[in-house]
């Protein structure tokens, strides 16, 4: 009977309602922790997203080079880039090697530009370094003839990336329709590279 005295219940109601007063304060701001948390994550994981579909879709271009010297692997190329022009690898994202400094004809290395979908150092027009693949072929193509294996494979490594980046044939280019210079030779008909890949991505 003790507990029905009126102070008794009184004490007991103030206790709950304290307590109940503690809860309301307390959960509008773990609420809010969550919510911001979650937020934060959900805006920097769409940034990231996009971020990753835009260094993995932008490339508009294709660039085909010559290094102009009829020696050298990616490696070589990369030690003398970074020594003599002070840029962070070799200027282009794929090299068709030529049988030389241990490498087999055709046969394509990738660089670190590459890997990273980082802008190339292959022009001089910035926004073509940027939205462009760079690839480019050992040899000097000013003086002598592309040898047909290493031509097969430029062509392949051009069919395999217009066909991933959606990149038309018209928008593969040679360095000199670009800006005033030999490159990449002039037995290198980038018209005759263009008519190949057309071909190649007709046929497929
Ligand atoms: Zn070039």
């Amino acid at each position: 009977m003790s507990s029905h005295f009126p102070g008794d219940t009184r004490l007991d109601y103030k206790h709950t309602l304290k307590k109940d007063k503690k809860k309301q304060k307390s959960f509008p701001v773990v609420k809010i922790i969550y919510g911001t948390a979650i937020l934060i994550f959900c805006i920097v994981s769409v940034f990231a997203g996009a971020r990753y579909w835009w260094r993995e879709h932008r490339f508009r271009y294709i660039v085909v080079h010559h290094t102009a010297s009829d020696y050298g692997d990616l490696k070589y190329y990369r030690e003398v880039h970074q020594k003599e022009r002070g840029w962070s690898d070799i200027a282009y994202h794929f090299l068709i090697n030529n049988g030389t400094a241990n490498t087999s004809m055709g046969q394509i290395e990738e660089s670190d530009l590459w890997k990273t979908r980082s802008r190339n150092f292959s022009t001089k027009v910035d926004y073509i370094n940027y939205f462009g693949i760079a690839v480019v072929l050992v040899g000097n193509f000013e003086n002598h003839k592309v040898p047909p294996v290493q031509r097969e494979s430029l062509i392949n490594l051009l069919v395999r990336l217009a066909k991933t980046y959606d990149i038309p044939p018209d928008r593969i280019i040679g360095h000199r329709e670009l800006q005033q210079t030999a490159c990449p030779g002039k037995h290198l008909n980038m018209s005759e590279i263009r008519e190949s890949v057309k071909k190649s991505l007709g046929e497929k």
